[in-house]
């Protein structure tokens, strides 16, 4: 074993790296990574495919109900009311002009899927069948819109199968349980990704005229989540230590109903299908913080409501400190047939029968609104002098790893699964517009992928006192506690202070196994470095934004501020301090077309 010089980490010696050449690199193969594979290997790209996990447990498997598209198949219903809808739920930050693109674009995504073979759920006449949401109205918010196309409540599992059986049909390879470590940047512009295969060890150098990330969420850097194991937004990370920024982190959005105590998610379909939720004396308090939508009301509304009634008494079972969501009153036919999934884990998780008792729920981190900043043909964005849209040579981002923005400050629920197909497609379709199959590649330094490499050298041979779980556990529940559903500047700056210190403590870390076989502790403590960064920028950004605007809640200041804060933070992080840069860009308040009109902020009204 040789020694470092320059910071005293031991390291092992040189790996041979092997070398591998793409027009296209995705890292990621959930929906919006599988999508973006098979359009860009139906263009005639070579197209590589890395994922950590087989493409099929990728998180978008657990995906319950459904994917929103103004199809009209249960009502009347138009693109201009779905983007009006997505506007209005974002609180006015999401940038206009891919909201537009999203919802004009969602009916053909949901049609390709059904003719590749989703299996969606059908209405007497053999149509699609969609259901109620939260926030998706008809005619500008007067009526309920039944927007949400559903394969039961497994809708998911249904998108992520078909996606994967697709794009086998083409040449695209897939790398299956490769581990991608940092981007390959040379001045400013991405040359593709190192990568760790996790079976052998070996270690991969992928290049290649564009690099996707669709690497997904981090719900995982908080102790209660929705979301799997492997949800550590890799791809996030990797982006800030490319020094580019990520956007709005500080928008964390909270599920209202996850399982109490497991965090298992029971799908807001189930309310879509009639359910509601009551407090300690058996009231629909929905009805009070929203008359008109009720347990209908976008999640950000709903998890706040949830947890003031927690707050002031009047929470559920012994230690008042949940609530509950009835679907007993619900046909035993329906639940069968339209949420089978969501009976079946209350039945495990929360040792519930719904067709008899309520389901124990508390609001639970489920998606992340930040993510890397990109326009609507998924090109990552930074800002330089002169320019808040400076596109990223060679570097692309979709799926819940992006900020397009379309989810703005809160996402409506099924916004996620419709945004993942359709910029999967606008990626894939940039990417067959700008390169020519099988040109060559610029040449390439080997020092370009050096950094990578000392990265996982210093984690392999970390010899300090700290194992990797306890300093985990210490984000997690710094997160969980000091960066909630409700925040305040006193709350967040001892976050902040507490979140610094956890990233503080990464030079004492520990990594038992030096191997490079199925390396579980090393693999888990390089999804914490990334877990850790993202959760220092995400402290930062809240601490930092002085308003409340969707999924943000500041008790300090209630109040939107539009004046001073329509815009998109940007978070930069120096992977060396921790240290966060704070700076904006403008919210895009101009649409695509002239087919529709910006849509003026105005007041939330439920
Ligand atoms: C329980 C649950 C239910 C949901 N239900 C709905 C719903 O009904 N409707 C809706 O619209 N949205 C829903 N959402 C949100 C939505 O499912 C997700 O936002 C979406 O599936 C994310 O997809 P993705 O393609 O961005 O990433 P994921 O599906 O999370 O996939 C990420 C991929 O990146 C790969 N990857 C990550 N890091 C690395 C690395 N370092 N190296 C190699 N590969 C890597 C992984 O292997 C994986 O393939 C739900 C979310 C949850 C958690």
């Amino acid at each position: 074993m040789a020694t470092n010089g320059s910071n005293g980490h031991a390291t092992g010696p040189a790996y041979n790296v092997i070398e591998h050449e793409y027009d296209v690199v995705v890292v990621g193969a959930g929906g919006s990574g599988l999508r973006a594979v098979v359009g860009c290997a139906e263009a005639g790209l070579r197209t590589a495919c890395i994922t950590k996990v087989f493409p099929t447990r990728s998180h978008t498997v657990a995906a319950q109900g459904g994917i929103s598209a103004s199809l009209g198949n249960m009502g009347q219903d138009d693109w201009r009311w779905h983007m009006y809808d997505t506007v209005k739920g974002s609180d006015w930050l999401g940038d206009q002009d891919s909201i537009e693109y999203l919802v004009r674009n969602a009916p053909a995504a949901v049609y390709e899927l059904e003719h590749w073979g989703v299996p969606f759920s059908r209405t007497e006449e053999g149509k699609i069948y969609q259901r109620p949401f939260g926030g998706m109205t008809t005619h500008f918010g007067k009526g309920t819109a039944q927007r949400t196309c559903a394969a039961a409540d497994r809708t998911g599992h249904a998108i992520l199968h078909t996606l994967y059986g697709q794009s086998l049909r083409h040449s695209a390879e897939f790398f299956i349980e490769y581990f991608a470590l940092d981007l390959i940047m040379e001045d400013g512009a991405c040359h593709g990704v190192m990568a760790m295969c996790q079976e052998d060890g070996t270690i991969h150098r992928f290049r290649a005229h564009k690099t996707i990330l669709a690497t997904g969420g981090y719900g995982r850097a908080y102790f209660s989540c929705t979301s799997a194991h492997t949800c550590t937004g890799d791809g996030n990370a990797m982006v800030l230590r490319a020094g580019l920024p990520l956007q709005d982190m500080e928008f964390v959005q909270f599920h209202p109903t996850g399982i109490y105590g497991s965090g298992c998610l029971i799908t807001e379909g189930s309310r879509g299908e009639g359910g509601y939720l009551t407090n300690s004396d058996g009231e629909r308090f929905m009805e009070r913080y929203a008359p008109s939508a009720k347990d209908l009301a976008s999640r950000d509304v709903v998890s706040r409501s949830m947890t003031i009634e927690i707050r002031e008494g009047r929470g559920v079972g012994k230690q008042s400190d949940h609530i509950h969501l009835h679907l007993e009153h619900l046909d035993p036919a329906i639940l069968h047939e339209r949420l089978p999934g969501i009976s079946e884990s209350a039945r495990i998780f929360a040792g519930v029968d719904v067709t008899r008792e309520p389901i124990p729920v508390l609001p639970t981190v489920h998606y992340n609104m930040g993510g890397i900043p990109t326009n609507f043909h998924g090109e990552v964005l930074t800002k330089v002098e002169g320019d808040p849209d400076k596109v990223v040579p060679g570097l692309m981002a979709v799926g819940e790893a992006a900020c397009v923005s379309v989810h703005g400050a809160n996402r409506l629920g099924s916004n996620s699964l419709i945004d993942l197909v359709v910029f999967g497609r606008a990626t894939a379709q940039r990417c067959a517009d700008t390169l020519k199959p099988g040109e060559s590649l610029p040449p390439l330094s080997k020092e370009a992928s050096e950094p990578a490499l000392a990265r996982l050298d210093r984690f392999r041979y970390a010899s300090g006192g700290t194992p990797t779980a306890e300093l985990r556990d210490k984000m997690q529940r710094t997160m969980q506690s000091n960066c909630a559903v409700f925040r305040t500047g006193d709350v967040l700056a001892e976050g902040h202070t507490l979140i610094h210190d956890v990233a503080k403590g990464l030079p004492d870390i520990h990594v038992t196994d030096k191997t490079m076989i199925w390396n579980t502790d090393l693999i888990e403590t390089l999804e914490f470095d990334n877990l850790i960064g993202q959760a220092v920028v995400t402290m930062d950004s809240a601490l930092n934004r002085t308003e409340s605007r969707g999924a943000h809640a500041r008790e300090d200041y209630p109040e939107r501020d539009d004046a001073n804060w329509m815009k998109h933070t940007l978070a930069f992080l120096d992977p060396a301090t921790y240290e966060v840069r704070i700076d904006d860009r403008p919210v895009h308040a101009y649409t695509m077309s002239n087919e529709i009109e910006y849509i003026a902020p105005a007041k939330r009204v439920y």
